[in-house]
């Protein structure tokens, strides 16, 4: 069999896979509502049936109204770590002390532990269950990188796990988790410290590339180290799912505790490292210099150089064979990460905050290799960040804001974050390279908000962290400079993806979301958008967002938390709008069928009847009647065949008519006479929704002098049939024409159904040249005429030259 004949019938067997997935999803959701309720009569779905039925039961731990209930809880955890980071060996050797208080009403036999950094074994889940590599044109570092996953063990060893008094606790590892079992249980309301000893390899984040690792820098020989998820983690214990354990895929991100960490990173004392949370030995670690530079850059108007890229580039030729301890202290956050090199130019100013004592210090670590882009951009970033962030949801409550530049394209932890793009090495920066360091860290440092601080499960919804920033990303951008590109947010640039049919709903986890750009952040930050600017407008929208932030800040909210906080506070039904944008893969499509206008008669004959004779008049003469026109006719022959009735017109008006209606109007009141007097134009629009998602018909309605009126109908215009309603108008001019969604708010698919009357559609084509290929003895003679031209003695003038 051919190789082509493989790939055709294997699109083909993935075309039909999809089409089964498809029926059986459709199924299944068919079948989901038939359990709730069921009608064969009206063949419509009820797109505003209340998410009762599908959002868990209120309790006391969460209310109906979204907001954490009276019995609310978590757990607590509280670390203190000390790390080493071997440059020699890339590696970390670190070993902790992990207080952990059970908050909960249960009795706990065993603890979860997550260690994430398998995920970096040749054997983990995820290289097993990785399906989409497909051989054609592969690049070096593509098989690079396909030989690192079969070889490259990341794994973390676990030497050992002891209670307070040093004695062993038994533990399992299963792939990307560990469970330790507990001598008895631990009770509600009671802690418990024990500690582990751990190592592992830092993956190299050319050929092993992941949300943590180093960077090698061939021409100086340095490491640059982004390090996350680099210490065994405890699971988090909920009143919603219990331990939640499910296996680390790589895309799920992380379900967390809060507590405080007080951390010792030791490296080569050459290096700086910057980290979550306050630094605590400044003395021991930092230059005279730079203690100074830094607590000038506190009260600093622009950011200001720590370490100077001079001094960065004389740093990276150091070789000490010495090593300092770093100590950095954060209460209450969610987990902690750092980064650490010789290459470090390190950028800061101190930022005041509304409702904060102390000033954030906002903060840039990036080798020369970042620049000129990272000392112009980093550190205004995350200022602007901070300060638009806070606005629509708390103030920043942490003491630092961290930006470092490495490997790692893009990741978030507390305090710190990890970007990646840079320039070239001449210094020039493409478009696309500056946009995106702006937007990636306004995006990353905005994750401090959703999930560093209102701790939703990453591991199970995507969308409730990265939805929800990349929402207010692109509120950020747009007051970054006028017309910021944003590759997010506008309802216009979603529409392809929302046509589409390889889609899920949003509320699919994490691991099983297809298009997972668009599905989870494009997706929701648009439809928080127009619920914010078409829906609720931004008065509620705002006010039900940051009550949603404050009831949440440093808690664990749940998709439902969210739904039901923002409808609380905002006063407005919003079940249809979840159901319709987070529930289904439906797409909005509305058009406008027909404009019919009404024309009120009357009863006067000398109104109504010549109306109707001037129209009749003007109807097209018949192809038959204009060819008989010509041809004799009888009655002109035999003129006596004419009578009464060759004159008679029956829309003349007559003595009758004008009777009946003076008779008429003795009968009438006079406020009932007024409304015949009525001067209104009255149009039928027929609406269509042909993509099911229910939205508000907005319409701008032009008239006959070219002034123009806007019609906002809420969706729930929808509410009785969701896929074709007519409106009746009033207007006071007649109407010219109309358009549906004239400012593109609503995401709508096709745009050529939104006018009435039609208009003709636009497009461009171009001419081209066809170009002919030499055929190969073309080829031939022609690269022998250059060899014998090569082996040609040059002429004296030539050699002269
Ligand atoms: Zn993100």
């Amino acid at each position: 069999m051919n190789l082509m004949k493989i790939s055709v019938l294997r699109s083909h067997e993935k075309a039909l896979l999809r089409l089964l997935c498809l029926a059986l999803f459709l199924c299944s959701t068919s079948l989901l509502q038939a359990q709730i309720v069921s009608n064969d009569k009206f063949k419509q779905e009820d797109k505003f049936r209340q998410l009762e039925e599908t959002l868990p039961t209120p309790n006391e731990f969460r209310t109906a109204s979204g907001a954490p209930g009276e019995k609310y809880w978590q757990q607590e955890v509280d670390y203190e770590i000390d790390v080493e980071l071997d440059d020699k060996l890339q590696k970390i050797v670190g070993t902790e002390k992990v207080t952990y208080t059970n908050k909960s009403p249960d009795k706990l036999n065993y603890l979860w532990m997550q260690l994430d950094t398998n995920i970096l074994s040749f054997d983990s889940d995820a290289h097993l269950t990785d399906t989409s590599s497909h051989l054609g044109k592969v690049g070096y570092k593509t098989m690079q990188q396909l030989m690192a996953k079969e070889t490259f063990d990341g794994r973390m060893k676990v030497s050992a796990v002891r209670d307070e008094q040093g004695d062993p606790l038994p533990f399992q590892i299963i792939k990307t988790m560990m469970r330790i079992d507990l001598n008895g249980s631990l009770s509600s309301g009671q802690s418990m410290t024990f500690s582990v000893d751990w190592s592992y390899l830092i993956n190299d984040s050319q050929s092993r590339p992941a949300r943590t690792g180093y960077e090698y820098f061939e021409e100086d020989k340095n490491f640059l180290y982004e390090i996350a998820h680099w210490y065994p983690r405890m699971a988090a214990y909920t009143d919603n799912t219990g331990w939640q354990h499910k296996q680390f895929l790589g895309r799920g991100e992380f379900t967390l505790e809060f507590g405080s960490f007080l951390v010792k990173i030791t490296a080569p004392a050459d290096h700086v490292v910057a980290a979550t949370g306050e630094l605590q030995n400044p003395e021991k670690v930092l230059t005279e210099t730079q203690q100074k530079r830094l607590e000038q850059a506190k009260t600093a108007k622009k950011p200001m150089f720590i370490i100077t890229p001079e001094e960065a580039k004389k740093n990276e030729a150091s070789r000490s064979k010495e090593k300092k301890t770093w100590i950095f202290m954060a209460p209450f956050v969610r987990d902690f990460a750092f980064a650490s090199s010789r290459k470090f130019i390190w950028d800061a100013q101190g930022h005041e905050l509304k409702g904060k004592e102390k000033p954030v210090m906002a903060m840039s670590y990036y080798p020369n290799e970042g620049e000129p882009l990272w000392s112009r951009y980093s550190t205004h970033a995350i200022i602007h960040t901070l300060d638009v962030f806070s606005k629509y949801t708390f103030p920043y409550p942490y003491p630092v804001a961290i930006s470092v530049n490495g490997p790692v394209g893009g990741m978030e932890y507390p305090m710190i974050c990890f970007n990646g793009p840079r320039p070239e090495k001449d210094g020039t920066y493409s478009k696309r390279t500056k946009y995106g360091l702006i937007s990636v860290i306004i995006h990353e440092v905005g994750h401090n908000y959703f999930p560093m601080i209102v701790n939703s499960d990453e591991r199970q919804w995507t969308w409730m962290d990265e939805g929800i920033t990349t929402f207010l990303q692109f509120l950020t951008e747009q007051e970054w400079e006028p017309d910021y590109p944003s590759r997010r947010g506008e309802p216009r640039d979603i529409v392809g993806y929302m046509k589409g049919d390889y889609q899920v709903p949003i509320m699919t986890n994490s691991e099983s979301i297809l298009q997972f750009g668009n599905n989870a952040y494009g997706k929701p930050a648009t439809a928080l958008n127009i619920l914010r600017e078409t829906i609720l407008g931004r008065e509620l929208f705002d006010y039900a967002f940051k009550e949603y932030c404050r009831r949440w800040m440093f808690k664990r909210p749940t998709p439902a938390d969210f739904f039901r906080t923002m409808e609380d506070a905002s006063g407005v039904d919003l079940d249809w709008f979840w159901r319709g944008w987070f529930y289904t893969t439906d797409h909005t499509d509305l058009a406008v069928e027909n404009v019919r206008q009404f024309l009120l008669e009357t009863g006067d004959p000398y109104v109504d009847k010549v109306r109707r004779k001037k129209e009749r008049d003007e109807e097209p003469e018949s192809l038959s009647d204009i060819r008989n026109k010509s041809l004799p006719k009888r009655t002109d022959k035999f003129p006596e065949l004419k009578d009464f009735y060759n004159e008679y017109d029956d829309l003349d008006v007559t003595d009758a008519d004008r009777k009946k209606f003076e008779d008429q109007l003795k009968e009438l009141k006079a406020d009932e006479k007024k409304l015949l007097e009525t001067q209104k134009y009255f149009y039928l629009i027929d609406l269509k929704n042909q993509g099911g998602l229910v939205m508000p018909v907005i319409l701008k309605l032009t008239f006959d002098d070219d002034s123009s009126e806007m019609l906002r109908i809420p969706a729930e215009i929808w509410r009785l049939n969701n896929k074709s309603v007519s409106k009746l108008i009033l207007t006071e001019k007649p109407l010219k024409n109309l358009i549906l969604d004239p400012h593109r708010e609503t995401a709508d698919t096709q745009l050529s159904n939104n006018e009435f009357p039609r208009t003709i559609s636009k497009s461009y084509f171009q001419l081209e040249k066809s170009k002919k290929s030499k055929n190969e003895m073309q080829k031939r003679e022609e690269e022998q005429k250059k060899a014998a031209e090569k082996d040609k003695p040059k002429k004296e003038s030539e050699k002269k030259e």
